[in-house]
C-alpha cells in the first residue's frame, strides 16, 4: 500500500475489515500532510473491492481507485470535479468522483465545505451503490461551516446501510462535538524522520537538504508542494551555504525573493522560519542569530502585509545568517 506508518490506526482498519462490523463513520484526525487522506482512499478502496483491507491492487475496482488517488495526490482535481447548480441556477462544485461510481471525495468549495455540498452527497449516497459499499471522504472536514456540519450531523444519525463517512481534520475542536460522538475517531501522529525518507524516496522528488530538514523536523509532508517550487526550492539551496554567499549574490537573491508573489513570499518565510529553528536546536546557529533573524522575519512579514516588497528585508535577513 502507499500509506507509510501509522500502524496502530492501519490495524484498527485490518479488524474492522476483517470483522465485518465497519462503523458508520470515521473521523481521522491529526497534522496535515502525514496520510490521513491517503490512509482513507486506501481503505475505500478495500470496502469497494471486497477482497483485502487495503484493496488487493488488482481487480477493477482497485485499478480505477488506484487512478483517482493516484491524480488526486497529484493534484489533478478539475478533472474529477463534479458541479451542480443551485436553485438560483448558481454552478457550485460538489465534489469528487472518480471512474468508481461509489466513491466521492468532498472538499471545499473556496474555503468553506457548503450545505448544498452536504446536501449532493446526501443525494449521493442515497443513489444505490454499484457493489455492496459506498464511501464519502470528507477532506478538511473543519471547514464544513455549521450549517454543513447539522446537515451533516442528521445522515450521521440516520446512517444508509453500507455508507462508510470519513471525514479528515487536522483538530478535533474544528468538528461539533454531535458528529465527533456519531465517528469512531482515529488519532494519527507526526511522521518519524525515517518515514518521511521513505515517502520522499517513494515518490522520488528531490528537495535541497535544507528544506528536506524541515520535513523531517515537522514529521509531515504538508510543506512539500510549496518545496517543490522553483523559486523557492532554488533560494533553500542557497541557503546551505549562507556563510559562503558573496554579497552580490545576496543582493540576486534578495532581488528573486522581491519578485516572488506575496503568497510565495510568505510561505517561505514560514519555511524560513522553520529551518532557523531547526539549526538552532542543533548548535548550527548561536541563538542569539537566531533571534535577530527571528525579529526580521516578523518585520518582514508585517511588511509584506502594507505592501513592502521584502528586497532590502531579505538581504538584511541573509546578512545576519552570514554573520
Ligand atoms: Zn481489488
Amino acid at each position: 500500500m502507499f500509506t507509510v506508518g501509522h500502524e496502530r490506526q492501519k490495524r484498527f482498519l485490518q479488524k474492522a475489515f476483517l470483522s465485518g462490523r465497519i462503523p458508520s463513520a470515521f473521523a481521522f484526525i491529526g497534522k496535515e500532510g502525514i496520510g490521513k487522506k491517503l490512509l482513507a482512499l486506501e481503505f475505500a478502496k478495500g470496502l469497494l473491492c471486497g477482497k483485502e483491507p487495503f484493496g488487493c491492487g488488482e481487480c477493477k475496482t482497485c485499478k480505477q481507485v488506484d487512478k483517482f488517488i493516484k491524480d488526486l495526490r497529484g493534484g489533478e482535481i478539475e478533472t474529477y470535479a463534479y458541479y451542480t447548480s443551485d436553485e438560483g441556477g448558481k454552478k457550485h462544485l460538489s465534489y469528487l468522483i472518480g471512474e468508481h461510481p461509489d466513491l466521492a471525495v468532498v472538499i471545499p468549495d473556496g474555503n468553506q465545505i457548503k450545505i448544498d455540498q452536504i446536501r449532493d452527497i446526501q443525494d449521493f449516497v442515497f443513489l444505490k451503490p454499484l457493489g455492496s459499499s459506498k464511501v464519502v471522504v470528507i477532506d478538511d472536514a473543519g471547514k464544513m461551516n455549521p450549517q454543513a456540519q447539522n446537515a451533516l450531523l442528521k445522515t450521521l444519525e440516520e446512517p444508509p446501510e453500507g455508507v462508510l463517512f470519513i471525514l479528515i481534520s487536522t483538530l478535533k475542536g474544528e468538528l461539533l462535538p454531535t458528529i465527533l460522538s456519531r465517528c469512531q475517531v482515529l488519532e494519527f501522529k507526526a511522521l518519524r524522520g525515517s518515514q518521511v525518507e521513505e515517502i520522499l524516496l517513494r515518490l522520488k522528488v528531490t528537495v535541497p537538504k535544507a528544506l528536506k530538514e524541515v520535513l523531517l523536523a515537522e514529521g509531515s509532508l504538508s510543506a512539500l508542494k510549496l518545496a517543490q517550487e522553483e523559486e523557492i526550492s532554488q533560494l533553500f539551496t542557497k541557503l546551505e551555504n549562507v556563510k559562503n554567499l558573496t554579497f552580490a549574490e545576496i543582493i540576486d537573491l534578495a532581488e528573486n525573493f522581491e519578485g516572488m508573489e506575496t503568497e510565495v513570499k510568505e510561505t517561505f518565510l514560514e519555511l524560513l522560519e522553520k529551518f532557523l529553528a531547526k539549526k538552532t536546536i542543533k548548535g548550527e546557529i548561536p541563538l542569539e542569530t537566531y533571534e535577530r533573524v527571528e525579529r526580521l522575519i516578523a518585520e518582514t512579514k508585517r511588511g509584506l502585509k502594507r505592501g513592502v516588497k521584502g528586497k532590502l528585508a531579505m538581504e538584511n535577513i541573509l546578512l545576519t545568517f552570514k554573520e
